[in-house]
């Protein structure tokens, strides 16, 4: 233990004042500079995403030894979450750059096995090449595909041996690599496509906290993609990226066997009319506040702002609705990677969830988390009461000593009012829990005895300034000391707590 007179525990002072919904970036050619990422994290960035559908091995080692040196400059433990492409279709290289597509043109899907390019010269039928193999087995004559994100929609026509011939059914440009869905269902692909399992390995061989999962279609991928990190050194958070027309039972099921979620609305508005998107989307996040699951919310949330240096009045109502729905977290996409207002699409995204906050109603959603789950788990009952406490002594803070995180997180999970510190003695585990609701993560030392826990909690809650003298705070720990997701022990503190003399 430290003596009390050296002030052992600090948080830089913007991470206190930044929104208790955490914020994701995207990185991108946009925002990849040390320095634009220095400016990020000092504006409210929580998590850095790389998308590993997009760039190369090199531009993405880059951007995590950036994030990571700016993160430690910074003493800000900033995570890095890394999407995976999963079972999802693209289109091959287009040997011309772009193909022009018009309405009614005939064009063929090239199944032969030559190459994976995609023969645009010819004029009178151009000639597609979709990767991975096997879309042939996906569909039928008049299956609708649809092609980068939706904005180009093919007919099937016929069929036979290597040729899938498709009819244009709107104009538009393609260009090599974008995606081809079948909408309303998932693909049968294996989930470790060839591009998936180098994503995979490229997250086990580096620092990276969350992996988002695409195209999962139910727990099963959740489930193989865990087995794959059972035996690798990094082991990140699961994150499933809800896209697909799932039903609430396979949702409930995905949700439950990963460490977290997010609405991946892009995607998802191409699989599902775009009518049914915002209930869809209500329909995941309180699904995921229920089970106590982190939730993201992404894509378009400030879309203008790729071109724009303002937002506009309904994307800000958008952001105020997510964040009052309850979720943990919001995410920018092309806004931060190629937008032309990186910096100032994060500070609109703070500054809105900054004010959505002072409206949201945390008696009101504790209670309705307060679900019969809390008779039969220890960990959830006594984060609720935690919470509870907290609000009724109006204490200044919670503290959860945590060893994997689940404690902070689980708290979290109840939205209090007041902040959550969360005292964790494996340093790496404070990146872990950058994605949570209003944790506030610190590193500390490990504690052998209970009254060392108390008085750091008390040290920490002064030194921090999150607390003064007189103040009150709850505390949570897990006893016996040291066993991770074990919490069941709450204290009642009035600040300040003696300091042992052993
Ligand atoms: C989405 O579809 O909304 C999403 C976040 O995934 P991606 O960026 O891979 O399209």
């Amino acid at each position: 233990m430290t003596s009390s007179k050296t002030s052992f525990y600090k948080i830089p002072k913007f991470l206190i004042s930044k929104p208790k919904t955490r914020i994701i970036c995207t990185i991108g050619p946009s925002s990849s500079s040390k320095k634009q990422i220095k400016e990020m994290i000092l504006e409210g960035m929580s998590v850095a995403r790389l998308n590993l559908s997009h760039g190369n091995a090199q531009f993405h080692k880059m951007c995590i030894e950036n994030i990571l040196e700016m993160s430690k400059q910074l003493d800000a433990p900033v995570g890095i979450l890394a999407d995976v492409p999963g079972p999802k279709f693209r289109i091959g290289k287009i040997e011309t750059d772009i193909l022009k597509l018009t309405k009614n043109d005939n064009i063929i899907i090239d199944l032969s096995s030559e190459n994976n390019k995609n023969d645009s010269s010819s004029n009178l039928q151009p000639s597609l090449k979709v990767w991975p193999p096997g879309i042939e087995n996906e569909i039928q004559i008049g299956s609708e595909l649809l092609l980068d994100d939706g904005s180009i929609k093919i007919k099937v026509s016929s069929i036979n041996k290597e040729k899938i011939n498709c009819i244009v059914e709107n104009s538009g440009i393609l260009k090599s690599n974008k995606s081809l869905v079948i909408p309303g269902k998932g693909s049968k692909l294996n989930y470790f496509t060839p591009e998936t399992k180098e994503s995979l390995e490229f997250i086990a061989n580096n620092e990276i906290d969350f992996v988002g999962l695409s195209y999962v279609r139910s727990e099963n991928d959740v489930e193989r993609v865990k087995d794959f990190f059972s035996n690798k050194t990094n082991k990140p958070k699961l994150i499933s990226k809800i896209e697909l027309p799932l039903d609430l039972i396979t949702l409930e099921k995905i949700i439950k066997s990963s460490d977290g979620v997010m609405v991946a609305r892009g995607d998802l508005g191409v699989q599902i009319p775009i009518s049914k998107v915002p209930s869809f989307q209500k329909k995941i996040i309180k699904l995921s506040n229920k089970i106590g699951k982190p939730v993201i919310t992404a894509t378009q949330m400030l879309e203008s702002m790729i071109e724009s240096p303002n937002p506009t009045r309904a994307e800000a109502t958008d952001i105020y609705n997510a964040v009052n729905d309850g979720t943990d977290a919001l995410m920018l996409s092309a806004e931060t990677s190629i937008g032309k207002f990186p910096i100032e699409s994060l500070k609109k995204m703070s500054e809105i969830a900054l004010e959505a906050e002072k409206d949201f109603d945390h008696i009101n959603f504790m209670e309705n988390r307060n679900n019969e789950d809390l008779t039969t788990l220890v960990d959830e009952a006594i984060s609720y009461g935690a919470c509870k406490t907290a609000h009724s002594v109006q204490a200044k803070l919670i503290i959860a000593f945590t060893e994997s995180g689940s404690t902070a997180g689980r708290i979290a999970s109840f939205r209090p009012e007041k902040p959550i510190l969360a005292l964790v003695a494996n340093k790496s585990v404070t990146k872990k829990l950058s994605i949570n609701w209003g944790v506030i993560p610190l590193p500390a030392p490990k504690f052998f005895k209970v009254q060392e826990m108390f008085s750091a909690g008390s040290k920490a809650a002064l030194e921090t300034k999150l607390a003064e003298n007189g103040d009150m705070a709850v505390l949570v720990v897990g006893m016996p000391i040291g066993v991770p997701g074990n919490t069941n022990l709450m204290r009642i503190m009035k600040i300040p707590e003696p300091e042992l003399n052993n």
